[in-house]
């Protein structure tokens, strides 16, 4: 495969990066996972915002334009002759000397890895998946805001861990005053007699892109979408639970703690905000 790193293409044994790349020494950058669908690169602009967006707020400049990086992310995808992918796209502070200052940085590090995408399988989608209560919160006062991508996802994947030991798939975030936030790496949608809540992305949540395409559909096929706080108990309570990511699309939850959802079954809600998502990721986008 064909990677682009640090201004040419290169392959992938040769995508080798300084262990003095402050991305790596202390997770110094912000990335973004993209997908593609039949060469329709899902929100693609949307995502290119939410880079430039991240990289403002850390004070990183990247050395190209947002036109200029587009074109990057589809010539990635040409090189590699791919049309169905998922997209990583890293810049970091570049390489420097030891010491946490951004001024020993010689300029930003760009690269951008175009794979083919290891899916969940059908069947999880089919069934449902299990998801646990992740006892590591969110502190929304925190300086690092989540709603920077930032390379910085130790607390992400520590809430992975809680999953996997209790035999889930996946783990939900409360912060720091018990409000549901989000998944480790996804949103959360959750729904009561019909109408969808996902918890506003001010309670500590990075504001998905998926998430947005959903509440837009939702929207459109007549439901009720609300943005507000809720806890543990409406999510027991719910009707329907499911989770949404780039990388996840739209993943139904069939249990949080042990507590059923529904009848157990992904929820018709959701199956139709599934369909009507796959229908609009082929033509919404960047070509
Ligand atoms: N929340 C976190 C912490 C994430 O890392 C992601 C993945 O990007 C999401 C939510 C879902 O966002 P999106 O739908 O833009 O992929």
């Amino acid at each position: 495969s064909q990677i682009f790193l640090d201004g040419a293409f290169v392959s992938r044994d040769d995508a080798k990066v300084s262990v003095f790349d402050h991305g790596l020494l202390y997770g110094d950058g912000i990335f973004e996972g993209i997908r593609s669908y039949d060469g329709n690169v899902f929100r693609l602009q949307q995502h290119i915002r939410r880079l430039y967006d991240s990289a403002k707020s850390i004070a990183l400049e990247i050395p190209y334009t947002q036109e200029e990086m587009t074109d990057l992310v589809c010539e990635t995808l040409r090189r590699n002759e791919l049309s169905s992918a998922y997209i990583r796209l890293v810049v970091t502070r570049g390489s420097g000397d030891l010491g946490l200052s951004p001024t020993n940085c010689h300029g930003a590090r760009v690269f951008i890895i175009a794979e083919q995408l290891a899916m969940f399988s059908a069947a999880l989608y089919e069934q449902g998946i299990h998801a646990v209560t992740a006892a590591t919160r969110r502190n929304r006062s925190d300086s690092l805001n989540p709603k920077i991508k930032s390379l910085n996802y130790l607390n992400n994947i520590l809430i992975k861990m809680e999953a996997l030991n209790a035999g889930a798939s996946e783990a939900i975030v409360l912060n720091s005053e018990g409000y549901v936030v989000e998944g480790s790496g996804e949103n959360i949608f959750v729904v009561r007699d019909g109408v969808l809540t996902t918890p506003p992305a001010y309670l500590g949540a990075l504001e998905g892109i998926t998430r947005q395409a959903v509440i837009e559909l939702a929207g459109e096929l007549g439901y009720v979408v609300k943005q507000e706080p809720f806890t543990q108990h409406d999510v027991y309570v719910a009707d329907e639970v499911f989770l949404t990511g780039t990388a996840a699309e739209i993943v139904p939850v069939i249990s949080v703690d042990r507590r059923t959802i529904g009848n157990g079954a992904p929820g018709s809600i959701t199956k139709r905000i599934h369909e009507a998502f796959t229908q609009i990721v082929r033509t919404d986008g960047v070509r």
